[in-house]
């Protein structure tokens, strides 16, 4: 009989506490910040919010924190900030959640999708330059998957041709890029606090950033009850009614949790990341498979390790498909499953859909009409699917329950033979547009 579960073995998994994996972790006194909030009847008004603000911001030691209902609503307004409207480009990775560049759009706006490095599933910096137009205004930086992107390259091809940089943070609170935290590198940073993020206080979003100007004019886009901060001569003359005619403001049961959530995610985080560094180093080595984790002693951090993802490399188990690998994997009573978010220039939404009826799709009608990007001219965004798989997101540091995982996996790597045999190969679409873990 085989070893593996999948084939009829034992389960490498067998203790299951019920915590491992919870999040977020909510603890007594945010249950009774909330009530607070509630019973105070105080769920629309702007008081915790601007204190979680400024502790957020403080947090990065950045100047202004502007508190968001979502991240999407922070990405858009960090665009509109920073001046971005008709007719202009920003550049975004292909591999991304549709809120990095999507919101561009309602601006007048358009993206060029640029490929990502395989290894780091970030944007590739050798693949933004020949991109960059006199249209131009910005390129949106996503730390993927909890890995911050490499920050030097990006900065200096965006000074060196005058265009700014939106980080999406929304994957790696708290993460540090060569000792530096990541969110403080651009000229404004946008970070989702939805619940399935590491940061998590509810629906959420904050955008940070150093310039008043950018700041300002964020607060002019979507509230309009902040008129009276609005001191900038040209922003204060169309103070009082919101920009955008979007009303974005943060619920106060998400920033009264926010404020306690500032004081123990450093504490989770050093949980995290230990057990997910020792989860990693008890596969060092496995065939097939490996982590891009920052090298050690680098000052560059994971954060809350967020959905991370580890590389698969099919040539080494035979040509075993991802999907078969991870099928077993999940068997052995651990949880992974292949890909990432799809690659968005394949979307009908960046091709073919018109969406405000301009007799073109939306992408080309506000900017280049010459602007292509068809199948196959992002090769590695395409391609990445079968090549990476879900890391299990350890959030206690349980060295006896990683060890059970470890082994799961490194028993599916080293008896992949028995797999092959009927190995259906991947499905044509093994990913969907979130990240979510998808249903069985
Ligand atoms: C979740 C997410 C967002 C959007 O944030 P919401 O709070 O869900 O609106 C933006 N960018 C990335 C990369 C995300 O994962």
């Amino acid at each position: 009989m085989s070893k593996l579960a999948l084939l009829g073995g034992k389960k490498s998994v067998r203790s299951n506490p019920k915590d491992v994996f919870t999040w977020p972790i909510i603890n007594k006194e945010m249950e009774n910040a909330v009530l607070k909030v509630l019973r105070a009847g105080n769920m629309s008004g702007n008081d915790i919010t601007k204190k979680f603000e400024r502790g957020f911001a403080d947090w990065h030691k950045m100047k202004y924190g502007l508190g968001f209902s979502t991240g999407t609503g922070a990405l858009q307004s960090a665009m509109f900030g920073l001046g971005i409207g008709a007719g202009d480009e920003i550049i975004c990775p292909s591999i991304t959640y549709w809120a990095s560049c999507l919101p561009v759009y309602s601006l007048g706006g358009t993206v060029v999708f640029a490929d990502i490095d395989p290894k780091t599933l970030c944007l590739d910096p050798n693949d933004i330059e020949h991109r960059i137009t006199k249209r131009t205004k910005a390129i949106v930086v996503v730390h993927y998957c909890g890995r911050p992107a490499d920050m030097d390259k990006i900065m200096a091809i965006a000074r060196k041709h005058k265009i700014k940089v939106i980080e999406d943070v929304s994957h790696a609170h708290g993460a540090l890029y060569k000792g530096k935290m990541v969110g403080t590198f651009g000229d404004a940073s946008a970070f989702s606090l939805m619940s399935g993020k590491s940061f998590a206080i509810g629906e959420a979003g904050i955008l940070l950033t150093n310039s008043q100007e950018v700041y300002q004019r964020a607060a002019a886009f979507g509230f309009y009850e902040r008129a009276a901060e609005l001191t900038l001569p040209e922003v204060a003359a169309g103070a009082g009614l919101p920009w955008g005619g979007y009303k974005y403001r943060m619920h106060q049961l998400s920033s009264a949790v926010g404020l306690v959530q500032l004081k123990k995610y450093p504490r989770e985080m050093a949980e995290i990341d230990k057990s997910m560094n020792y989860f990693c180093d008890l596969l060092e080595g496995a065939p097939g498979i490996s982590f891009p984790r920052p090298p050690k002693g680098s000052k560059t951090t994971m954060g809350g390790w967020f959905m991370c993802r580890g590389l698969y490399r099919s040539e080494e188990l035979g040509g075993l498909s991802a999907t078969r690998f991870c099928e077993a994997v999940s068997a052995e009573g651990s949880s992974t499953e292949t890909g990432c978010t799809q690659a968005l220039h394949l979307h009908p939404l960046f091709r073919t859909v018109d969406i405000y009826h301009q007799c073109r799709p939306t992408r080309f009608a506000n900017s280049n009409p010459g602007l292509k990007q068809p199948e196959g001219s992002l090769p590695v965004s395409e391609g990445i699917q079968t090549k990476i798989f879900r890391l299990p997101w350890f959030k206690r540091y349980y060295p006896n329950v990683i060890k059970e995982h470890a082994a799961a996996f490194r028993k599916v790597a080293e008896n992949y033979r028995e797999l092959l045999p009927g190995d259906k190969g991947n499905p044509k679409n093994v990913t969907n547009w979130g990240l979510t873990t998808r249903k069985k």
